[in-house]
């Protein structure tokens, strides 16, 4: 028997990079998964394809998070989807993963710059987790893609790593509160990991610098981030909570 047969989930930003490693594991231990996206449907339908190119089945839900909106129109969507396959109609895993980068120090951040990543990156998953705990199971799992950048000073992420703190923080407060539902809630913290968001990472000269401040050795795939985000939505995960979780190979420490 698969750890998540028989589980709905829903994985944000599942075009692409880590959000699409996540939701075809998570399809892989047995959930049915929920591919959101933006705006990039033909990579949203790989995403869909490699799912069930391993045995296992999902459906596509669009919105988009920059849009105060977005986050009320991916629950609605979601809960339409919920309905149309599952009776009592519940979510058991949300996994927070869409998120930008804008790299800029403090003087070059415009007010807009400033707005769209905070709503992309944790005005929309504050309020995703809102609109849709009326529906997620007791004993259900929310964990949110938080970011290394949290932990450290990079002048030029003075926006992205206080967005990203401030997911892990939400995910303690979070977790405390939906304690008694069962519910855990976590963030999962990548360190550098190649994907379309960190072009740092497939520059040779760039990507050396930062593999000599890993202690693995290595910068870091999507499939690395994967299956930490699978163990703590699994059964035998349920003893974590509140935590933030850094997955960067030991980034420096
Ligand atoms: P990525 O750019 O490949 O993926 C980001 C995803 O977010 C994409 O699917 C994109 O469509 C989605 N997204 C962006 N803006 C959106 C919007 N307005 N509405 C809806 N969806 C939107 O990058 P990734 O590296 O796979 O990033 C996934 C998560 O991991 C992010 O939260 C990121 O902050 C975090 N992270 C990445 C790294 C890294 O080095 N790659 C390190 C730490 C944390």
């Amino acid at each position: 028997m698969k750890p998540l047969a028989d589980r709905i989930a829903l994985v944000t930003g599942a075009s692409r990079g880590i959000g699409r490693a996540i939701a075809v594991r998570l399809a892989q231990d047995g959930a049915l998964v929920g591919v959101h996206y933006r705006s990039e449907s033909d990579r949203a339908k790989q995403t869909l394809d490699l799912i069930r190119a391993q045995g296992g089945d999902g459906f596509l839900v669009a919105a988009d998070l920059a849009d105060p909106a977005g986050a009320a129109q991916l629950a609605d969507a979601l809960i339409g989807e919920l309905r149309a396959r599952r009776d009592p109609q519940l979510l058991d895993i949300l996994v927070n993963n869409a998120g930008i980068d804008d790299r800029k120090t403090i003087e070059q951040v415009t007010e807009a710059d400033f707005d769209r990543m905070l709503q992309i990156n944790f005005k929309s998953p504050f309020f995703l987790i809102q609109r849709l705990l009326p529906v997620m199971a007791d004993g259900g799992r929310i964990i949110n893609i938080s970011s290394m950048a949290a932990r450290l000073s990079f002048p030029t992420m003075p926006v992205y790593a206080s967005t990203k703190a401030a997911l892990s923080t939400l995910s303690r407060v979070l977790a405390a509160h939906l304690g008694p539902r069962g519910i855990t809630v976590n963030a999962v913290l990548p360190g550098a990991t190649s994907t379309d968001l960190n072009p740092a990472a497939s520059d040779p000269q760039r990507s050396r610098a930062i593999r000599d401040t890993v202690a693995l050795g290595r910068i870091a795939e999507p499939g690395d981030i994967a299956p930490i985000v699978a163990f703590l939505a699994s059964p035998e995960g349920g003893w974590i909570t509140g935590e933030s979780i850094e997955a960067s190979g030991g980034q420096r420490l």
